[in-house]
């Protein structure tokens, strides 16, 4: 009981110290009393030691940059609790057998999401496809490797000058056969969702990535590779959709 006490007290310090930080002046409410918690428990297993400003911070998810215990850069994917579209998200969850009978409310969605980008990581890099290396997950929060340096983190594709787009599109490509060839989708794969890092093209946001079992799964893999073709087209590379969407699908 002593010992409760004393942890209460513990997380009750590490919350207002977290509170108090400089970045989290701004919180806009990504951070539920239960998302302090998860973090809390992040940091007693060391994958997080201090927590930095924010990255991005979208409608679903706020990103932030992170020391881990070490002292090493990690970046930190906070799922909003409170998501909007999360009637959007639980359709995104069907016909997966990883989450087959997981409650419909909105928490339980947020925190299978979260899950799934995990294990979607997981999934890409062993198929070898590029991706920030997946670290830990706590409820809605998400440990990965951060790509790019602290107080830097890489741009995506859309805002950098592609040097050599056909090379660029042929890496891209790669990894959407790749991933295909894995069981896996992207379902929101654009320009807006790969980052340039040190020559490297790294394919970040698999949170919505559904299995091939999905009954959206082609309709999705059509639209990534219209996305991906038309961008590299206007890139001046040689690029098309149905061609991709052939070359991905034909093993
Ligand atoms: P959006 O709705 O803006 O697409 P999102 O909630 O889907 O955001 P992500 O796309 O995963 O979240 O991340 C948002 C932004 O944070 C990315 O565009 C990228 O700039 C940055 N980011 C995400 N993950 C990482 C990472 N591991 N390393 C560096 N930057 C990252
Ligand atoms: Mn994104």
């Amino acid at each position: 009981d002593r010992i409760a006490r004393r942890q209460d007290r513990e997380f009750a310090e590490f919350r207002k110290r977290l509170k108090d930080t400089e970045q989290f002046k701004l919180d806009d409410g990504a951070f539920d009393d239960a998302t302090y918690a998860a973090v809390y428990k992040l940091v007693q297993d060391e994958h997080v030691g201090a927590m930095g400003g924010p990255i991005s911070t979208g409608k679903e998810a706020n990103v932030y940059e992170a020391h881990d215990a070490e002292g090493g850069d990690v970046a930190v994917k906070v799922y909003r609790i409170n998501a909007s579209n999360f009637k959007q998200m639980r359709e995104y969850l069907e016909g997966d057998p990883r989450f087959e009978g997981i409650r419909g409310d909105k928490k339980a969605v947020v925190l299978s999401w979260t899950r799934k980008e995990f294990s979607n990581l997981q999934r890409a890099a062993a198929a070898g496809v590029r991706v920030p290396h997946p670290i830990a997950v706590q409820r809605n929060v998400l440990v990965m490797e951060l790509i790019g340096q602290e107080g830097d983190a890489a741009p995506t594709l859309s805002d950098v000058n592609v040097e050599n787009p056909e090379t660029a599109y042929e890496v891209v490509r790669e990894y959407v056969r790749r991933l295909y060839a894995a069981g896996l989708v992207h379902g929101d794969l654009s320009e807006y969702n790969i980052v340039v890092y040190d020559g490297e093209l790294v394919v970040i946001d698999v949170g919505q990535a559904v299995t091939i079992h999905h009954p959206n799964s082609d309709d999705l893999l059509r639209r990534d590779c219209r996305n991906v073709a038309n961008f590299f087209a206007r890139q001046g590379a040689d690029a098309d959709p149905d061609e991709l969407y052939d070359y991905v699908t034909s093993n």
